[in-house]
């Protein structure tokens, strides 16, 4: 099976009340901890590049281990572009193979923002096969790679745009700003209420009112939610028994994020969280075995934590096991 866009997939996660993982990747333990996991569970998934990744490994790197993830695995899977800044990069990706692109402008001035969107939505559409495109309104606080966003300077979506925009845009998914932010580090104490018996930081509950005038504005329309991890504390408590110094790192409580999924929440973005499993991974072994120098004995273990939270979030966040 080639690679594929998103289409038949969020067609089928909309209407199954599901969604599905799109999972951040730059090396190839992470391209192989997510595709086994999804194997494994019989899960569709979407493996994405940001600029940084591109940077990092190397455009041509990336596409071949996705191809050969493909291969491997026979599954359905999808190479998205997280985050592209301007035309220049999603044509680039189009023509390299992408199945899927995401146009943001979100941070423009709405007619702008409409104009980009528009532009990469012809020339994405107009490609033989159809490539999927997903645009964004609202902005997320936060940082990933180069995208970032002060604490305080990031605003929720405005459900009077989205009909305008996607009719205008003819985008195919349409990301939104309800609450979730970038990074592991996505909310200011003050914002949070620290849970008296376990000291962790509770964040503000997302804003399922505007997920929901959204979808009923758009009835059908896959959404995107961005930022999703959940900085789960298993792999936080690994690394900080381990050397590791996080402290008050915060995420989206996975119950909030399955509720997502039965909604019209078609796609959810995790970065963060499978960091934080790899870095588990490697300190964790580099303290048990002081004496180990092979970048596959500690890699490897960081891969198998990496898998194992795939797993967990397909299985319990996304709903999106045996869907194939
Ligand atoms: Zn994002």
């Amino acid at each position: 099976m080639p690679l594929v866009n998103s289409k038949e997939m969020f067609e089928k996660a909309y209407n199954g009340g599901y969604a599905i993982g799109a999972f951040n990747c730059n090396n190839m333990e992470i391209v192989q901890a997510i595709t086994e996991a999804a194997k494994e569970c019989n899960s569709p998934v979407i493996l994405q590049v940001s600029a940084g990744a591109r940077k990092y490994a190397k455009p041509v790197y990336l596409k071949k281990m996705v191809e050969a993830a493909v291969e491997d695995t026979n599954l359905p899977i999808v190479l998205h572009l997280d985050h592209g800044a301007d035309f220049e990069i999603c044509k680039d990706c189009i023509d390299g193979g992408f199945t899927s692109v995401m146009i943001d402008c979100s941070s423009k001035p709405f007619e702008e923002n409409i104009a980009i969107t528009k532009k990469v939505c012809e020339y994405a559409h107009a490609h033989v096969p159809y490539v999927t495109v997903e645009a964004e309104l609202g902005t997320l606080a936060g940082i990933e790679d180069e995208v970032k966003v002060e604490h305080g300077a990031e605003s929720y979506t405005r459900p009077e745009d989205v009909e305008e925009f996607v009719r205008r845009t003819g985008c195919d998914s349409l990301a939104i700003a309800i609450g979730t932010s970038h990074g592991a580090y996505k909310f200011k104490p003050e914002q949070c209420t620290r849970d008296p018996e376990t000291g962790i930081l509770l964040p503000p509950p997302l804003r399922f009112d505007i997920l929901e005038e959204v979808s009923k504005r758009l009835p059908g329309f896959p959404i995107v939610l961005h930022g999703s991890s959940s900085v789960n504390q298993e792999f936080v408590k690994i690394i900080n028994d381990n050397g590791g110094a996080l402290k008050d790192a915060v995420g989206v409580p996975e119950a909030q994020l399955r509720q997502a999924a039965r909604l019209a929440v078609c796609k959810i973005n995790i970065d963060s969280d499978l960091r934080l499993a790899m870095t588990a991974g490697i300190r964790e072994h580099m303290r048990a075995h002081p004496d180990h120098f092979d970048p596959r004995q500690y890699v490897g273990d960081g891969r198998a934590y990496v898998k194992q939270l795939v797993k967990h979030k397909i299985v319990d966040v996304l709903g999106s096991n045996d869907k194939i």
